[in-house]
């Protein structure tokens, strides 16, 4: 590979919660637990956002993290939300509060968070990176950067107006390095050709690349016994050349764990993995219904508060592991439909299609969801 090995991140989007309805109910003890086995297997990368865990991912790990270890010893980042914010006045407040709610006093890692076609717009309208550069200046950022949610041709755009920052942070994962809205091969070489080192995110796209079909769960298990499928996702986006963090979203002990068995001495996969890996993917791309990630940036505007984020997720269940008579998934989404809005409620206004970074037809998806849970 000729470059430094790529570490792994923690990523702070999908914590540990006492009750999984309230995405604000972040499970404090377990939290601090999985930041001590971080911590201890010598790694030290923390990557949050203002808006994860409707706010309180920042707070989370100011407690977890913060206030239990010296400063030097963990590198921290998060993100400024172009989707959120409309004055310079927002932008300077937010920041503060951001270094409030963390308990820092600067950012290891700073981003501009979710730059796209969609929002990019707002970050020119505020010169949000100029005023993040200020802060860099005033040594409450260390280093600058963004992350990137649409294609190649964008990010050579964005790259052209923005040709200094210190990184890119983007979705690299096995299923999506030639998808059309995404591209990450080739961002990942735009970056390569320009020196800028590379974050990735959604290594696991989600959760969909742990939770695969079983001919491809058979195949990773005798391939490499006791190695998850998860294992292979992340090995896979921490192999290419110019990556130097692959974040995972851990929401538990045993995720944590299972990482960092392979990330603590990380080892590149070899030809005959990657060939592995292609086969998954083929297999794969049969049987997926809809490639969502469960970011859930989609529901917050929702006129009907639909879970789209959970239906997708019953939804690819329901497709992966059909059953003869009833199928079981169709019991959790009468039992989700109850307190929110069912699929065939979507009025089709598209607002959440404009949030989601996947470039989802949530409302063509929401149908075929809707034929398949509700005439049963
Ligand atoms: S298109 Fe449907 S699912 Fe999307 S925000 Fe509007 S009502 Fe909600
Ligand atoms: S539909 Fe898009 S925005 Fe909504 S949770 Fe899935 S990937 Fe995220």
């Amino acid at each position: 590979m000729g470059q430094d090995m790529a570490e792994l991140g923690f990523g702070l989007m999908r914590l540990p919660l006492k009750s999984s309805d309230d995405q604000s109910s972040v499970d404090m003890d377990v939290l601090k637990q999985m930041v001590d086995a971080f911590m201890d297997a010598g790694l030290n990368y923390f990557d949050t956002a203002y808006m994860y865990h409707d706010g309180m991912s920042e707070r989370a790990i100011g407690e977890a993290l913060v206030a239990r270890y010296p400063r030097d010893s963990f590198r921290l980042s998060t993100k400024m939300p172009i989707m959120m914010v409309s004055s310079a006045e927002e932008q300077e407040r937010v920041f503060s509060e951001q270094l409030e709610r963390c308990g820092v006093d600067y950012f290891d890692n700073y981003l501009v968070h979710n730059v796209s076609r969609n929002f990019y717009h707002t970050a020119q309208d505020l010169d949000t990176f100029g005023f993040l550069e200020g802060k860099k200046e005033e040594g409450r950022i260390r280093r600058l950067g963004f992350s990137f949610h649409d294609d190649a041709d964008f990010l050579v755009q964005v790259l052209d107006e923005h040709p200094d920052v210190d990184f890119i942070q983007f979705q690299v994962n096995y299923l999506d390095m030639d998808a059309p809205s995404i591209e990450s091969r080739r961002c990942l070489e735009i970056a390569r050709s320009r020196g800028i080192p590379v974050i990735v995110m959604e290594p696991v796209k989600g959760g969909a690349l742990a939770n695969v079909p079983a001919q491809v769960r058979e195949m990773f298990e005798s391939e490499a016994p006791g190695m998850s499928p998860a294992s292979w996702a992340i090995r896979f986006a921490a192999s290419q050349e110019g990556v130097e963090t692959v974040l995972s979203g851990m929401s538990d002990m045993s995720q944590m764990s299972d990482n960092l068995s392979f990330m603590k001495d990380f080892k590149p996969l070899d030809a005959r993995e990657l060939e592995v890996v292609s086969r998954a993917k083929e297999i794969i791309e049969r049987s997926i219904a809809v490639p969502c990630t469960s970011c859930r940036y989609c529901m917050k505007g929702c006129p009907k508060d639909i879970p789209i984020a959970e239906y997708f997720a019953l939804y690819n269940n329901m497709r992966n592991a059909p059953s003869a008579g009833l199928n079981i998934q169709v019991f959790y989404y009468r039992n989700y439909s109850r307190d929110h809005g069912k699929a065939s409620d979507c009025i089709g206004c598209g607002r959440c299609e404009k949030e989601c970074p996947q470039h989802l037809p949530i409302r063509e998806y929401l149908k075929e969801v809707a034929s398949a849970f509700e005439s049963q």
